[in-house]
């Protein structure tokens, strides 16, 4: 075999798993279509949102606290400031799911949190104006991740580490040869004992044989530019406003200096797309929506919109991710459809796939992402 595995795809996902793969010794190949910590997939557009008062399912609560541990590791490895913790407020009605399902969370893992009321959080944060009767989850160790330099140290830890990167270099097919794997790209053909594919907005392509349902959504980020200057927005808190809809917006600090402004975004409200047909214009008409309804909550921001961009999920049925060996092969393994959620669990991401790959299993609770779950065919 010429490497030990594989990694298809060194985005969010396969950089961690390259880097936890070389670290623990492997021989490793990444195949990168584009460029590094490239703005064409998934990890990009300067932060994500990292929080413990998981609203989704307290299930995925073991592995944030791992996963913070594995950020401070790749901050001090790195000298950068890859995370910062700048406080989350979670607000919206009493029964919405970003409320109630955050203080769940924190309750069943008793996670550090303060329930706050309306006035309670006008009078704490004087740039929110929460809706009549809304209350707000507070959690002291949310923050925001910055996914670009995130990808990119993980992979230059990785290549130190002795793995050898390839960018510009897309996979056109893998396959299973006796005990191990071949992977074709243009430029030739590799083997390996094991595949690690991370293959983000691309997985419908590359993971059809899989069955697995996966919807690639378009995303719009927007940074505005905030009335009175970025000062009060400078050590603000992450937050994510449900309405009485169950439509949430959510919105960062001002992590880009005087001129930066402040991004915003709706959490789920895109339109399916793929990577070859998603429309890059970010057009006025959502421009507008989005002054709008964060106008609301944080009226600062109904300002100049500075720039934009556009982002893809990967979305499965139940929203919650795949990572698993491949049902049918022993020698591959699959991180996929993680569906707008994922950043904040990159590095415990690259942990659990290089114990699948070398070891076959991982002691981290990883049932809620089996892939048999959603197959189909
Ligand atoms: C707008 C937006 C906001 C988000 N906000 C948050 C947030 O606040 N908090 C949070 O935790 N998560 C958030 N997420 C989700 C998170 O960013 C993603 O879950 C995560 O980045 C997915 O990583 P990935 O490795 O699966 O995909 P990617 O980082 O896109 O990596 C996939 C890689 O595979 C490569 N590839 C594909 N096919 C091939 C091939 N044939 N050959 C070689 N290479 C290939 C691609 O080029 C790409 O580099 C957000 C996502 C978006 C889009």
């Amino acid at each position: 075999m010429g490497y030990d595995v594989i990694v298809i795809g060194l985005g969010g996902m396969g950089s961690a798993a390259a880097y936890h793969l070389a670290a623990r010794g492997q021989r490793v190949l990444g195949l990168e279509k584009f460029t590094p910590a490239h703005d064409k997939g998934s990890s990009h557009g300067g932060s994500r949102i990292i929080r413990q008062s998981y609203f989704e399912d307290p299930a995925y609560v073991p592995l944030l606290l791992r996963a913070y541990e594995l950020w401070d590791q790749l901050a001090t490895d790195t000298g950068l400031e890859v995370y910062r913790l700048t406080g989350g407020l979670f607000m919206g009605p009493s029964d919405a799911v970003t409320v109630a399902g955050s203080q769940r969370a924190s309750q069943v893992w008793d996670l550090a949190h303060e329930m706050l009321d309306a006035s309670e959080i006008r009078r704490r944060f004087p740039t929110v104006t929460p809706y009549p009767g809304d209350i707000a989850l507070y959690e002291a160790k949310a923050g925001f991740a910055r996914p670009e330099m995130t990808v990119q140290a993980h992979l230059n830890l990785a290549e130190n580490a002795g793995a050898e990167l390839h960018f510009g270099e897309p996979v056109i097919e893998w396959s299973e040869t006796g005990g191990g794997v071949s992977v074709t790209t243009a430029r030739g053909t590799y083997t390996a004992g094991q595949l690690v594919i991370c293959p983000g907005a691309w997985a419908p392509a590359l993971l059809a044989e899989f069955g697995i349902p996966i919807t690639i959504e378009r995303q719009v980020l927007y940074w505005f530019d905030p009335r009175g200057g970025t000062t009060p927005f400078e050590n603000h808190p992450i937050w994510i406003h449900e309405d009485a809809t169950g439509m949430q917006a959510y919105g960062f600090p001002a992590i880009d200096g005087p001129g930066g402004g402040v991004k915003v975004a709706f959490f789920r409200k895109g339109i399916v797309c793929t990577p070859e047909t998603i429309d890059r214009t970010v057009h006025d008409q959502e421009i507008t929506e989005m002054r709008h309804r964060v106008g609301q909550v944080v009226p600062a921001l109904d300002g100049p919109c500075l720039h934009s961009a556009t982002c893809m999920y990967s979305n499965t049925p139940d929203e919650h991710f795949v990572i698993a060996r491949h049902p049918d092969s022993q020698n591959i393994t699959v991180a996929c459809g993680f569906s707008g959620h994922g950043f904040k669990f990159v590095p415990i991401v690259g942990e659990i796939l290089a114990d699948l790959a070398i070891d076959g299993v991982t002691g981290h609770p990883i049932s809620l992402f089996d892939p048999k779950r959603l197959v189909t065919t």
